[in-house]
C-alpha cells in the first residue's frame, strides 16, 4: 500500500489489526482499559478512508466528550485522512444531533424557531412549584437529574411512576409528583419552543424515523458509523444510532463494560454485550494486552475489578501488562485534607524535579468540589495546573486552527524553493500563525493572551525540534505535531491536570494521584444506606468501576490517598474506602493503620454511648434507660456532641429532650 496505509497499520498487535482490517459491516471490540480500543477505531477509520472503502466525509464517529472528539479528529489528521470529500466527523452525540437538527428542522417542523434551553434548573423549579414538589436548590437539581434519567431511558411522563416502581428507583419525591414535574417541565418547554439536550436527540431520532426523505438524504451522506466508549450508551442515544443506521449495519463499536460509569444517568452496557446477538455476523475482537500501564498498575486494576460483586456477565477479561515494570502503587493515609493535599503537591514537585513533565501528572477525585484543596496546595507549591473542563493543548481551538494554517501553507505551490528548509522554517511558521494572533508583543486581555501563549508554545516547539533536526521541513513538523497529538504528549510544559473521575475517562498520564479515597467519597455517600437502610448495591458497584477507571489512567506512578478529617485538626470522622480492602499490600505503611471502624465497632447505646449488654438492647441499638423515639439525625447530632461537649448541640429546634434522655447523656 501507500504511505498512509502503512501508517494506519503501524504499531498494532494482531487482534487490533484484525479489527482494523475487518470488512465494512458490524465490528465490536470488547476490551479492558488501556488495550488500544481508541487507537484501533481511529486506525480503522484511517485504513478504510486510505483504501477508498469510504470517503472521509461519510464517516461519523461519536464519542462522549468534546475533548475525546477533538482528540480523535487530531489523530485522524495525523494519519492524513481529512481532506477529499470533507473531513471525518468526530463529535459527541449531542453535537452531531444539534448539527443535523439545524439542517433538517425547517423541513421537519417548518418555520418554527427553537432555542436551546440554557436555564434548565429554572424551568424544572417552575414546574416543581406548580406541581407542589419541593423547590429547594438541591431538590430541583435532583428532580432535573431524575427527568434526565427518564428521558435518556425513553420513559415518558405517563410511564414514569410505573417505571420507577418497577426499577426500585430512589426517587427525589413521590413518583406521582416527579411525574407531574416532568410533565409540567415538558409543557413549559413546548409552549416556548425550547429544547433541552435530550430533546436534541429525541427530535433527531424522530426526524429520521418519521420522514423518509430526510432519512434517505442523511443515509446517503453518512455511511459508516463508529462509537467509542459504547458501554455508556443510553437507550436514547441507541435510538439515535439506530435511526442513523436505518437498515444498514456499517457500525464499529468499542467499549469496556467494566468502565460503565454513567448508569445513574440511564447508560447500560447491555447494548455492548448484546452486539453480537443483534448482528450475528459481526466481527468480534477481544483485546487483553494492556499497553498503557506497568504490570504493577495492571495488577491493581485486575484486583479492583476482580473484587466486584454482581459483575456484569461476559466481562471477565483479565488485562496482561506489556510495559516494563515500574514502582509499586502507593497508599497513603493523612490526618486531614489539607495534609493530604500538601503531601500530594510535594510528591508532584518531586516527580517534576525528577523529570516528569507537569502535564503528565493528574490528580483525580470523585466530585469537582474536591479540586479546590488541590488548587490551593499546588498554587502554594508553585506548580502549574489546569482544572479539567478546560481543554488540552492539541484540542485548543487556536492550535487546531494553527495546524490547519500550517497545512495550507504546506500545500501552497507558490512557495519559493527552500522556503521551508531548516533555516527558513521558523520564519515561515511565524508568518503562517500571524493572522491567528501571534504578535511580537504579548497582547492585553485574558483570552487573547491565552491564545497568544498557545501559539507561541507551538513556535517554541518548532524551534526545539529544529535544534534536534536541522533539516526539519514543514511536512516533517506537521508529522511530528500529529505524532505528538496521537500519543497525547503536549509539546510544551503544561500544568498538572485536576479532574473528576468521570472526566478522566479515556485519558492517561504518567503519574496519577487518586485522592479522597474514603467511604463516603468513593463509594459516595448516596450509594451507602443511612440510618440502618441497606447500601444500594448497584450504586456501590458503579463506584467501584469508577475506582477502576481511575486506577487505569496511570501509566507508571499511581498513588491512592485519603484523609481522616476534613479540616486541619478536625475530628476524624472518616475512614478509608471499603474498596481498598485487599488492595493494600502488607508492606505498605498504610496497611498498618487500624481497619475501618465499622469492623471493630462494639455495640453501644446510640444515645448515651454505654456498652450494650443483652440481645434485645443490641438489636434496638439503645439501652433500657434511653428513649427510642428519636430520629436518626438527632442520634447523629447527639453522638457528635457527646464526643465534644464544648460544641453546640446541633439539633432542630423542635426536638425536645425528655429528662430521661438528658440524664442519660449527661
Ligand atoms: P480506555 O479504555 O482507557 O479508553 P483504550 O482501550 O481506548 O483505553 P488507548 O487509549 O487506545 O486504549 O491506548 C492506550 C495506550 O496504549 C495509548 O497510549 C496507546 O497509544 C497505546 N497503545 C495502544 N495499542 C498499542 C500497541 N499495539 N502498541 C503500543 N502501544 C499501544
Ligand atoms: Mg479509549
Amino acid at each position: 500500500g501507500d504511505g498512509r496505509t502503512d501508517a494506519a497499520l503501524q504499531g498494532l498487535d494482531p487482534e487490533q489489526t484484525a479489527a482494523v482490517l475487518a470488512p465494512r459491516g458490524p465490528v465490536c471490540v470488547l476490551a479492558g482499559a488501556g488495550t488500544g480500543k481508541t487507537r484501533t477505531i481511529t486506525r480503522r477509520i484511517a485504513h478504510l478512508v486510505a483504501h477508498g472503502h469510504v470517503a472521509a466525509g461519510q464517516v461519523l464517529a461519536v464519542t462522549f466528550t468534546a475533548r475525546a472528539a477533538g482528540e480523535m479528529r487530531m489523530r485522524l489528521r495525523a494519519l492524513g485522512v481529512d481532506g477529499g470529500g470533507g473531513a471525518v466527523q468526530a463529535r459527541t452525540f449531542h453535537a452531531a444531533a444539534l448539527r443535523q437538527l439545524k439542517y433538517f428542522w425547517p423541513r421537519v417542523v417548518g418555520e418554527v424557531d427553537w432555542q436551546l434551553l440554557d436555564r434548565k434548573f429554572a424551568a424544572v423549579g417552575q414546574a416543581a412549584s406548580r406541581a407542589g414538589a419541593p423547590t429547594t436548590k438541591e431538590s430541583v437539581r435532583d428532580l432535573a437529574g431524575e427527568i434526565e434519567w427518564a428521558k435518556s431511558s425513553l420513559i415518558v411522563p405517563e410511564q414514569y411512576a410505573a417505571a420507577a416502581a418497577r426499577l426500585h428507583r430512589d426517587t427525589p419525591a413521590p413518583p406521582e409528583q416527579v411525574a407531574a414535574v416532568y410533565a409540567g417541565y415538558e409543557e413549559l418547554k413546548a409552549s416556548s419552543t425550547l429544547l433541552d439536550f435530550d430533546d436534541l436527540l429525541l427530535h433527531t431520532a424522530a426526524a429520521l424515523e418519521e420522514n423518509s426523505s430526510v432519512a434517505e438524504e442523511f443515509r446517503d451522506r453518512y455511511r459508516c458509523f463508529v462509537v467509542d466508549e459504547y458501554q455508556d450508551v443510553t437507550p436514547l442515544q441507541q435510538r439515535v444510532l439506530d435511526a442513523w443506521l436505518g437498515p444498514r449495519d456499517d457500525l464499529t463499536v468499542v467499549g469496556d463494560a467494566n468502565q460503565t460509569i454513567y448508569s445513574f444517568a440511564g447508560a447500560s452496557p447491555q447494548h455492548l454485550l448484546d452486539f453480537s446477538r443483534r448482528f450475528p455476523d459481526a466481527t468480534v475482537v477481544r483485546l487483553e494486552r494492556d499497553y498503557r500501564s506497568t504490570p504493577q498498575v495492571v495488577d491493581l486494576a485486575n484486583k479492583t475489578i476482580g473484587a466486584a460483586r454482581g459483575r456484569i456477565a461476559g466481562t471477565r477479561l483479565k488485562l496482561v501488562g506489556q510495559r516494563p515494570p515500574g514502582p509499586e502503587p502507593r497508599f497513603n493515609e493523612y490526618d486531614d485534607e489539607p495534609a493530604e493535599a500538601a503531601a500530594v503537591a510535594q510528591r508532584i514537585a518531586a516527580l517534576i524535579k525528577d523529570g516528569t513533565p507537569a502535564s503528565e501528572v493528574a490528580v483525580l477525585y470523585r466530585i469537582n468540589a474536591q479540586s479546590e484543596q488541590f488548587e490551593n496546595a499546588l498554587t502554594e507549591a508553585g506548580i502549574p495546573y489546569q482544572v479539567r473542563g478546560g481543554e488540552g493543548f492539541f484540542q485548543r481551538q487556536e492550535i487546531r486552527q494553527a495546524a490547519d494554517a500550517l497545512r495550507r501553507t504546506a500545500a501552497r505551490d507558490d512557495l519559493p524553493e527552500g522556503a521551508d528548509s531548516g533555516e527558513n522554517l521558523i520564519a515561515l511558521v511565524r508568518a503562517a500563525l500571524a493572522p491567528l494572533g501571534l504578535t511580537d508583543a504579548e497582547p492585553p486581555g485574558t483570552q487573547a493572551r491565552e491564545r497568544w501563549t498557545s501559539l507561541r508554545s507551538l513556535v517554541a516547539l518548532a524551534e526545539e525540534l529544529r535544534v534536534h533536526e536541522p533539516d526539519l521541513t514543514l511536512d516533517g513538523l506537521l508529522r511530528e505535531l500529529g505524532r505528538r497529538a496521537d500519543s497525547r504528549h503536549p509539546p510544551v510544559v503544561e500544568g498538572v491536570t485536576l479532574a473528576s473521575l468521570h472526566a478522566a475517562k479515556g485519558l492517561e498520564w504518567d503519574a496519577v494521584f487518586l485522592a479522597g479515597v474514603t467511604d463516603g467519597m468513593l463509594p459516595i455517600t448516596h450509594a451507602l444506606g443511612s440510618g440502618g437502610a441497606p447500601d444500594d448495591e448497584a450504586a456501590v458497584e458503579e463506584e467501584r468501576r469508577l475506582l477502576y477507571v481511575g486506577v487505569t489512567r496511570a501509566r507508571v506512578h499511581l498513588s491512592l490517598s485519603w484523609a481522616l478529617a476534613r479540616n486541619e485538626g478536625g475530628r476524624k470522622t472518616r475512614r478509608r474506602s471499603r474498596f481498598l480492602h485487599g488492595l493494600i499490600p502488607d508492606s505498605s505503611p498504610a496497611s498498618k493503620i487500624a481497619p475501618p471502624r465499622r469492623e471493630r465497632k462494639r455495640a453501644r447505646c446510640r444515645i448515651c454511648g454505654k456498652a450494650l449488654v443483652g440481645a434485645t438492647d443490641t438489636k434496638l441499638g439503645r439501652c433500657a434507660g434511653c428513649p427510642s423515639d428519636i430520629d436518626d439525625d438527632v442520634f447523629a447530632a447527639l453522638k457528635d456532641w457527646r464526643r465534644d461537649k464544648s460544641r453546640e448541640l446541633d439539633v432542630p429546634a423542635f426536638v425536645i429532650f425528655t429528662d430521661a434522655t438528658l440524664t442519660a447523656i449527661a
